[in-house]
């Protein structure tokens, strides 16, 4: 039994792994990704946007949902053939 636990163990760390992938990922991020710069609140019309004063950087316009990182959930993810790959680049 002492393996089936330890079994265990280990899906759990993957599962943690994930939900905390997701707890970063699924909100808006606080700072520019591409200067790190610190995001403003869009003005009062966009007040659900977010915006990097230096570059004009917007969220969730300029924003590119992450693919989840297959090799750290592999076989976990239901949404087959959403990973990329290490194409060239961009
Ligand atoms: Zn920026």
């Amino acid at each position: 039994m002492g393996c089936a636990t330890s079994w265990y163990q280990l899906l759990d760390i993957r599962k943690h792994a994930r939900q905390e992938w997701h707890f970063w990922n699924d909100r808006p991020p606080i700072a520019c990704p591409i200067d790190g710069q610190p995001l403003l609140t869009g003005p009062t019309s966009q007040a659900s946007t977010l915006y990097c004063p230096f570059d004009g950087w917007q969220w969730p316009r300029d924003w590119i949902q992450p693919s989840e990182p297959i090799g750290l959930f592999g076989g976990l993810s239901s949404a087959e053939g959403s990973y990329p790959g290490p194409g060239p680049g961009g």
